[in-house]
């Protein structure tokens, strides 16, 4: 009899479990007649992830909800797929075999992975080394400082920063080739970037009139929100759970990097996980980075790269990339930013904006 009553009770708690999971997946934000569908799949990337499916306005509202619910399992795949190849974490990812294979031999690598070292190795140029994929044996030397809690040492830096870089990767039009046994490609700081892009088209491809595909707080947005005229961006504040900026992005993508959300502490000092490749210390000049750009790739890379070089960066940005810093000045936070970011900005900055600011990008009047 007991027995019989636990067992009511544990398929009771059962279905309420997972019915609030279900909940949690795929939430209706349908308004009016435009059934928006969203979803949180399970982590990826390492993060948490939001997906969000605006159907058209003139299709019929079932009809509307399941193309939506399907919309949102492709882009869901899409990331999966992009995590599948690039990850450092998964040995059979394409990323891994490439790490693993000896010098002079070409690495058979599928097209995105060519696609994001191409415009890795494109962004090494524009953001004058300080985007360096591979910059791989500094990214793991200070991490495994952090796990044993003891400071590399200065030759320990020196050969990490001498075992790998762009000279000695060739890329082919199918594969890669390593020049050196030691080089080797870490895509922490884009291949997110890059997943959330090809998650974005999925939902387009699906007959999406918008969506919104967020991994980690790095974003794109495209078309039309489920409410107003423009998606609402939020920054997080680099020292705290609160906003430090709201901007209206119609079409486009926001990244933002810095030490403050991950970083390891050895004696009692935080340090970053985004790598200076020119000192081959932990980046410091930021407190964070945040960029809009026409895609998340883009913005992805740039914002590790401002992270790296700080204001002096912001002359460097294409034209249509914009950024806003918030940078360490006398003990106290202030903004720096583009122009062009400014003008996005719906509520905040938090920080003070630097008074010397002009056009902070330095690029003159766009
Ligand atoms: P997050 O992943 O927290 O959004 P980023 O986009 O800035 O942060 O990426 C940080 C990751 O990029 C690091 O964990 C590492 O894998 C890689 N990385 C670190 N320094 C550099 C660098 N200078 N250039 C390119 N990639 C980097
Ligand atoms: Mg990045």
């Amino acid at each position: 009899m007991q027995v019989e009553r636990i067992k009511g009770w544990l398929l009771i708690v059962a279905l309420v479990a997972l019915a609030v999971v279900a909940a949690w997946k795929v939430e209706d934000l349908g308004r009016s007649d435009r059934r928006s569908l969203q979803s949180r799949p399970a982590e990826v990337m390492g993060t948490s992830c939001r997906v969000i499916a605006v159907p058209g306005d003139n299709a019929e509202p079932r009809a509307a909800a399941s193309a939506a619910g399907r919309a949102l399992k492709e882009a869901e795949a899409a990331l999966r797929r992009v995590e599948a190849e690039m990850s450092r974490h998964i040995h059979a990812s394409a990323l891994s075999r490439l790490n693993a294979a000896p010098a002079h031999k070409p690495v058979m690598l599928p097209p995105a992975v060519l696609e994001v070292l191409r415009d890795s190795q494109d962004l090494h140029a524009q953001t004058r080394g300080a985007f360096d994929v591979t910059s791989r044996p500094l990214i793991e030397l200070w991490r495994s400082a952090g796990e044993v809690g003891k400071l590399p040492s200065r030759a320990d830096i020196d050969r990490a920063r001498r075992a790998s870089d762009w000279t000695s990767l060739e890329l082919g039009q199918k594969t890669a080739l390593k020049r050196t046994n030691t080089v080797q490609v870490d895509l922490g700081g884009i291949a997110k970037g890059y997943g959330i892009d090809r998650a974005a088209e999925a939902l387009r491809a699906a007959g999406m009139a918008g969506g919104l595909v967020d991994v980690g707080g790095d974003l794109r947005v495209f078309g039309s929100p489920p409410q107003g005229q423009a998606w609402e961006v939020k920054v997080q504040d680099p020292k705290g759970p609160g906003t430090i900026v709201t901007l209206a992005v119609k079409d486009g993508a926001v990244c933002t990097s810095g030490g403050y959300h991950r970083y390891v502490t050895i004696d009692g000092r935080q340090y970053s996980h985004i790598i200076d490749p020119r000192t081959g210390e932990p980046a410091q000049a930021v407190a964070s980075a945040t960029v809009l750009a026409a895609d998340t790739t883009t913005a992805d890379a740039w914002a590790t790269a401002l992270s790296v070089v700080g204001e002096e960066g912001l002359a460097w940005l294409p034209k249509k990339v914009e950024a806003l810093l918030v940078v360490a000045a006398h003990d106290q936070l202030r903004s720096v930013m583009t122009r062009g970011m400014k003008q996005r900005i719906v509520a905040g900055p938090v920080y003070p904006v630097s008074e010397k600011q002009g056009d902070a990008s330095g690029r003159g009047a766009r």
